[in-house]
């Protein structure tokens, strides 16, 4: 096995921390509830081509193999402060396009993923309901079958960029008898139909510049040439996708702990106490020391991800495993670095704390720790491993 980058990979690299650090740490990518969407630099990541990474050329994208992606990705989380917009990029391409790119029919591609690439339409996945969180399968939101179209009723909750959407993909019932697992499909709704209604917008302590709302669908008529597979396909749909979300979203936090390690690094060297700089602490250079072995050993499990997507192959227990060390560790990060910096870490202005606020929600989307022991263990055989999202 070769660890080594291609010139082109390394290249690539480069490039996407030079326009990061360039164009995305301006003043708007700002920080608190109000914070609006950071759409200034939605449009500079899609003329850089960020927004179409993962999606092949002929639908407007770049077509970069999953291993340059997730190399891509961790130089954006490294080069890009505002954690919210990067958030806001990785729920669009992971959470919606890469549904199309894996089982759009070419019309559908045709129509959604270019714009969603150029920055005209910004995608949302829309899958937890108020009732029904970790319990995919037990979604109530219906789709009916009315002709050539499915009627659509339901709410969705905590959807990611969902005040700013154009494009849902959502998770609907269409049997309300049968196997369970044979009850839901998957289907692209443009927010612009009529019946699809964000209903309200959720304040978080974190990512300020996603904005996060609630769905409401009431008779919204979505054509059934909309399907992502088949009727009933849903719950296939989701479960063989969710593996992009789970290792590729988390490669921009990967970039975010370099960027920590390296604040961390810079303050442990400079400020001094009791007459030596803090790094001369063994308890402070061992969290250093800890932040390092979990940063390169993220990117070994997301290397070998993107080797196994590269050969076409499934990555069902390395993504859970990827989601649930690198969320954790992440979060970990954040905190030590708030130990490692004092008053200073926990103050403001000095953007240490805002860390902590966007890593605590990682180990809860895209399914929670909890549920990524849980799958881990079931695909071991020792516990119910599916039917959670
Ligand atoms: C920042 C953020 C962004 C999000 N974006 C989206 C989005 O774009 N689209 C979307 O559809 N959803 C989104 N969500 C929702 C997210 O997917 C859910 O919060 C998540 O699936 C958990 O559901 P829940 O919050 O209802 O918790 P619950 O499922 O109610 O779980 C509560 C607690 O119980 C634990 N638990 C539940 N079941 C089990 C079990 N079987 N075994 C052990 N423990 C269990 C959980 O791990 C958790 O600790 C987002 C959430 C956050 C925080």
């Amino acid at each position: 096995m070769d660890f080594a980058q291609t010139p082109a990979q390394r290249r690539l690299c480069q490039a996407v921390r030079d326009f990061g650090q360039r164009e995305l740490n301006f003043e708007n990518s700002g920080d608190g509830p109000a914070t609006p969407f950071n759409r200034e630099g939605w449009l500079r990541c899609a003329r850089f081509g960020v927004l179409g990474w993962p999606v092949p050329k002929k639908y407007g994208g770049s077509g970069l193999d999953p291993l340059s992606t997730i190399l891509a990705l961790d130089a954006l989380g490294y080069a890009c402060r505002d954690n919210g917009l990067v958030f806001a990029v990785n729920n669009h391409l992971w959470a919606c396009a890469i549904y199309l790119v894996e089982h759009g029919t070419p019309e559908l591609c045709e129509t959604y993923l270019p714009p969603m690439c150029d920055g005209r339409w910004i995608g949302a996945h829309a899958l937890t309901e108020p009732g029904t969180g970790s319990d995919v399968l037990s979604i109530t939101t219906r789709a009916e079958r009315a002709g050539d179209h499915y009627v659509l009723n339901g709410t969705k909750t905590f959807i990611s960029n969902a005040p700013v959407a154009d494009v849902f993909v959502v998770l609907a019932r269409t049997a309300l008898e049968g196997a369970r697992q044979q009850a839901l499909s998957a289907f692209v709704v443009p927010a612009h139909l009529p019946g699809v209604r964000v209903a309200r917008e959720w304040n978080k302590a974190g990512l300020h510049t996603t904005p996060m709302g609630e769905v409401v669908f009431t008779d919204c008529r979505v054509p059934a040439r909309n399907l992502l597979g088949g009727e009933g396909d849903g719950y296939a749909v989701f479960t063989s996708t969710i593996e992009w979300e789970r290792a590729f979203m988390f490669a921009s936090q990967v970039g975010v702990m370099e960027r920590i390690l390296d604040d961390c690094v810079r303050y442990a060297t400079t400020r001094r106490q009791f007459g030596r700089t803090l790094g001369g602490f063994d308890s402070i250079s061992g969290k250093i020391a800890d932040m390092k072995v979990r940063i390169d050993l993220a990117r070994l499990i997301l290397h070998k991800i993107g080797w196994l997507k590269d050969a076409g192959r499934l990555a069902m227990m390395e993504s859970a495993i990827a989601k649930l060390f690198i969320s954790e560790s992440h979060l970990n990060t954040a905190l030590d670095a708030v130990q490692i910096h004092g008053a200073r870490g926990y103050l403001t202005e000095f953007g240490i704390e805002r860390e902590v606020r966007d890593a605590l929600c990682g180990p809860i989307y895209g399914g929670t720790s909890e549920i990524q022991r849980k799958l881990i263990a079931g695909m071991l055989g020792i516990a119910a491993g599916d039917e959670t999202g």
